[in-house]
């Protein structure tokens, strides 16, 4: 069924284009999500067997599991963090700074760092996933996207229902354990960069992200 299918990424990675998988090795695949929720949003599939088709609260209680994962997360934040550079680097200020230093004649000694991407990126697993093969969510913390069509969409990114990979492991005792699905997805909606309330109002929300989005770019 439709809930199955990640796992032809994890049988036959190499039989995909690189737009489609990103990389992969023995134990992951790295893919674009199909229906990107921000402006870059990919998946990391581990391929071990015996974790493949578990939820990831229960996967993530094996620290041995939960280390190389959260080890490989880093390697594709990382790759992510360039992406967007290459991608927007154009439009922020900080990227422009260290272009300007980087071509001035003679270069200055100390060359601004430009910006640090990799903060602008999310990484983590839903509550409640949807797909049945384990997958981590890699995104830019914009959540603009054409795909991100419904309110559970939006929510689901920005609530305690998305979990970050380095709260684990959860406490025993973590709320999250026990999400109230509905109640998380059904929530308020709450600006992810200013704060801002939305109440229910989903179109007014999608505006004031393509806003965000816009200086979030340039910063
Ligand atoms: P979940 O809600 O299960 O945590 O997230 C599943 C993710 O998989 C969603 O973001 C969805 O857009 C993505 N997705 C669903 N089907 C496919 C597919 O066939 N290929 C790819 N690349 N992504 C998919
Ligand atoms: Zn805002």
């Amino acid at each position: 069924g439709v809930r199955d299918g990640l796992g032809a990424y994890i049988a036959k990675p190499e039989t995909y284009p690189p737009n489609v998988v990103v990389y992969h090795n023995d134990n992951f695949v790295a893919i674009h999500d199909m229906f990107p929720k921000s402006s870059l949003h990919l998946l990391l599939l581990p391929r071990d067997q015996t974790k493949m088709r578990m939820h990831p609260f229960d996967a993530f209680e094996d620290a041995e599991f939960l280390t190389k994962v959260k080890t490989e997360t880093q390697t594709l934040r990382k790759l992510a963090a360039g992406e967007l550079r290459r991608k927007f680097g154009k439009d922020s200020a900080q990227e422009q700074a260290r272009e300007a230093a980087l071509s001035a004649d003679p270069p200055p000694d100390k060359l601004p760092q430009g910006r640090n991407w990799e903060q602008e990126i999310v990484v983590g697993v839903h509550a409640v996933p949807s797909m049945n093969h384990l997958h981590v969510h890699v995104l830019s913390v914009d959540r603009y996207s054409e795909r991100l069509k419904h309110r559970k969409h939006y929510n689901s990114f920005s609530t305690p229902f998305f979990v970050p990979i380095e709260d684990f492991p959860l406490a025993e005792d973590d709320v999250r354990r026990n999400p109230t699905e509905e109640g998380y997805l059904k929530q308020d909606f709450t600006c992810w960069r200013c704060g801002r309330g939305f109440g229910n109002r989903f179109a007014e929300l999608k505006q004031h992200l393509e806003q965000e989005f816009k200086e979030w770019k340039k910063l």
